[in-house]
């Protein structure tokens, strides 16, 4: 049976290259009906914080990776001193000025990574190395061993930082006597310009995603293709990955974090969520935003904010780009793309207009074309003369779906208004 385990330190907010962990471990765990352990390694305590561990928790369960059992490193102090004793016992380790030190044999030790394939570390290399500090406390090499082992955890899947500290854990295991586990270390994930991810390339902590705009599912599709694929395709649902995932498919070099991408996957994943499940999630956006108020979005029911999201969700990239949009479904001044300027016999067109929607009792799509093309006839004129005019005024954008379906959800009131204010300009 599948164990394995996602392992943070929480010295710090969950990033990029840790949520991918993350997720190719729970991923793996999935697929294969297996157990997924969050364990927090806070040993070094000067640097862990518990503000931390919330944020990582609050990060994983917002990407939707739960897990099935949960362990503080540091609930476990007793454990790792009866093995660290251990060790002592049996000459693997030696006390030296209060420190535990492992004596690092001589020889040579392989690894053999599911991902790496085999690499092989001389112990020339490797100078003995510190398991207990002389305060009393572990150190990560040495803990991370104990737990994986009484864990029993099966798969240690991780980024390839850590290959060098592998051979100082697969020396462990043989001096404690434990079964080692397979080893999966993950390439890293490089920024634009080819060095290796950090802050240095704007790219923050999961959450502020979150705060960005962006969906959980698109997260997790985009954190999925850090290294795994599937043929060409790009865009998976949550379900899709558990059933397609698999270590062979990682690939064996690094990938690019690409924030273009992030935004197409984002947009693509917009466009699959349930319209109700967006405009819920829309709410503090479009708030955050101002000129909106939540009474306002509230009273305007959510069967019209459906409406409206699954318009103009096409062409938004992320959650703010929406809620900008989801304005003009509102009397309120709207960001128009470019002014629009009328002649005389365009501002008596437009005006009939204005008087034949005010007329309707209803402004469904159909009515809306109607009276449209009524008052056009009337006037002797042709849409394309207006419709420019119209969208731009009423939908601040010269672009967009339907005119029709537009001027339909955002509603007569706001429609003939915005009209009548640009005629009297
Ligand atoms: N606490 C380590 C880290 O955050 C875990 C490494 C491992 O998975 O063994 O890097």
């Amino acid at each position: 049976m599948v164990r394995v385990r996602f392992a943070p330190s929480p010295t710090g907010y969950l990033h990029v290259g840790g949520a991918r962990t993350a997720l190719f471990n729970w991923l793996y765990a999935r697929n294969q009906g297996g157990t997924f352990i969050l364990r927090i390694e806070d040993t070094d305590q000067e640097r862990s914080t518990q503000e931390s561990i919330d944020q990582i928790v609050k990060a994983m369960t917002w990407l939707g990776l739960d897990w099935d059992e949960y362990y503080r490193q540091t609930d476990r102090t007793d454990v790792h001193l009866v093995a660290a004793k251990s060790l002592l016992d049996n000459g693997s380790a030696y006390e030296q000025d209060g420190a535990w030190w492992f004596k690092v044999p001589p020889g040579e030790t392989v690894v053999h990574d599911i991902l790496a394939g085999d690499v092989t570390f001389n112990h020339d290399q490797i100078k003995d190395f510190v398991i207990r500090r002389s305060d009393g406390t572990f150190v990560y090499n040495f803990v991370v061993v104990v737990d994986d082992a009484d864990m029993e955890i099966t798969h240690v899947i991780r980024g390839d930082d850590h290959l060098t500290n592998t051979p100082k854990q697969i020396m462990l295991y043989r001096a404690l006597g434990r079964k080692l586990p397979k080893f999966a270390h993950l390439p890293m994930i490089l920024g634009p310009d080819r060095t290796r991810l950090s802050k240095r390339h704007g790219v923050t902590s999961v959450l502020e995603y979150r705060r960005r705009g962006f969906l959980p599912e698109a997260m997790v599709n985009f954190f999925a293709r850090l290294g795994w694929s599937h043929g060409d395709q790009e865009v998976f649902t949550r379900d899709e990955l558990v059933k397609l995932f698999s270590l062979k498919r990682i690939g064996s070099s690094a990938s690019v974090f690409d924030e273009e991408k992030l935004r197409w996957l984002n947009q693509q994943h917009m466009k699959l969520a349930a319209p109700k499940r967006l405009v819920d999630l829309l709410r503090p956006f479009v708030v955050e935003l101002g000129s909106v108020t939540e009474e306002m979005w509230n009273e305007a029911g959510d069967e019209r904010l459906v409406q409206g999201a699954e318009l103009l969700r096409h062409r938004c990239h992320t959650l703010v780009d929406l809620a900008k949009m989801m304005h003009i479904l509102f009397p309120v001044e709207i960001e128009v793309e470019e002014e629009v300027k009328l002649d005389d016999r365009q501002r008596e067109v437009i005006a009939s207009i204005c008087d034949a929607f005010s007329q309707a009792s209803s402004f469904a799509h159909d009515d809306v074309e109607r009276l449209l093309r009524g008052a056009l006839a009337a006037q002797g004129a042709k849409l394309k003369d207006v419709a420019h005019a119209i969208r731009v005024t009423v939908t601040g954008s010269a672009v967009g779906p339907g005119l029709f379906d537009m001027l339909s959800v955002i509603g007569k009131k706001i429609v003939v208004t915005r009209l009548r204010k640009l005629i009297r300009r």
